[in-house]
């Protein structure tokens, strides 16, 4: 086999513990150093934080509650005064991917180190990308100051999200692994973590799909979250690509939920690019979905879950849909492994929409 690659890692650590959040939040401020921290966390994970963060309330100079989806500039705004009024030395974030935004676009101005606690499976406490709305425009970047210090992972803390959540959550992760095979930064390094990721992302909605208890609960939550670690640490490197680029232009247009909107996309991106895939990149995804072929492997895994299957249902109108492919056509060339025209958009969108369509 000849290789020929480059593969940047990213630094920052890990700590991964059931029912371990607590000790390892204070372990983590610990190790950093840090003694005036900002707590974000939004109002619906505001009880989780307090008794998260009770045996270091010594260490916690301010709370940010003001959390909104896609980081709104106001709410930017507020969070960077609230960190440097209160003189913060460090952020700590406990919540989902609008939690962790936030605490990443105080980091970006200020340099804070992070020690993000995700309670979802967005991945977004293992990359160094920002994302900020100014007028229903949202802009992002890449910069390792919002990379976290450190990420604290529980599964205890993502058991209590509701099933519709899970599922697109644990979807957004499994378009995080689909993508880091074909991203501007993949590598074999890249795609292994993926496969792995798919692999335990699978077998952890699967479990939580059919009603496992007990310990089976446990260890699918266990895989999940694993998985959805691997997702982040894989995409980061890998870079967003042809998938990312479609829900990034719809969310950030038509305001769509992110999760669910990845969910419905990802089939049929994969289904487009599948004939491009390298074999051993093909061979890889299809195994870690068990299945002859990755596109079969992951329709039969949306079967068994129950995922959201069309844009319609998300609430698209079949005029936005228009407006959406020609958000996205008027960004190409978009680098994939497969060219990609006009058409090629009007049809992997009207695909997604639904038979309404
Ligand atoms: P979210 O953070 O908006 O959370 C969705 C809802 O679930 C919220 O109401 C939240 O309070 C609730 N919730 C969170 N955890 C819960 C739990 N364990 N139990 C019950 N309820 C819970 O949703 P998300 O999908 O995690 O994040 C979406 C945002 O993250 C988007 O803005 C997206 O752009 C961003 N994101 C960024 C990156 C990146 O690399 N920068 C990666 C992925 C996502």
């Amino acid at each position: 086999m000849t290789l020929d690659f480059s593969y940047t890692a990213l630094p920052g650590r890990v700590a991964f513990g059931r029912d371990r959040a607590a000790d390892l939040i204070a372990s983590e401020l610990e190790r950093l150093g840090l003694e005036r921290v900002m707590l974000v966390a939004g109002e619906g994970e505001a009880a989780l934080a307090e008794r998260l963060t009770a045996g270091v309330r010594d260490r916690i100079v301010t709370v940010f509650d003001g959390v909104r989806m896609h980081v709104p500039n106001a709410v930017a705004e507020s969070a960077r005064a609230a960190a440097a009024s209160a003189g913060a030395d460090g952020l700590l974030s406990i919540g989902g991917g609008s939690t962790t935004g936030t605490a990443k676009i105080v980091a970006l101005t200020s340099g804070l180190p992070i020690v993000a606690v995700p309670t979802t499976y967005a991945g977004s406490e293992m990359t160094p990308v920002w994302g900020l709305t100014t007028d229903a425009r949202k802009e992002t970047g890449t910069d390792l100051r919002v990379l976290p210090a450190s990420v604290v992972y529980d599964p205890a803390l993502t058991q209590t999200l509701p099933a519709g959540m899970a599922v697109a959550s644990g979807l957004n992760a499994m378009a995080h692994c689909v993508e880091a095979f074909w991203g501007p930064g993949a590598n074999p390094v890249t795609s292994l973590h993926a496969a792995a990721g798919i692999r335990a992302l699978a077998a952890g909605m699967r479990a939580r799909a059919s009603g496992a208890e007990g310990t089976e609960a446990a260890d699918g939550e266990d895989s999940l979250l694993y998985g959805a670690y691997l997702a982040g640490s894989s995409f980061a490197v890998a870079g967003s690509g042809l998938h990312h680029k479609i829900c990034h232009a719809l969310g950030g247009a038509f305001d769509l939920p992110h999760a669910q909107t990845h969910a419905v996309v990802l089939p049929h991106v994969l289904a487009f690019n599948a004939p491009a895939l390298g074999a051993s990149d093909a061979q890889a995804m299809a195994q870690a979905l068990d299945a002859d072929d990755a596109v079969t492997g992951l329709r039969r895994l949306y079967a068994d879950i129950d995922a959201p299957s069309t844009l319609a249902e998300l609430g698209l109108t079949r005029a936005q849909l228009q407006e959406g492919i020609g958000i996205v056509a008027a960004r190409l060339p978009i680098p994939n492994p497969r060219p990609v025209s006009p058409d090629d958009v009007a049809a992997i969108l009207t695909a997604a929409y639904g038979p309404e369509a």
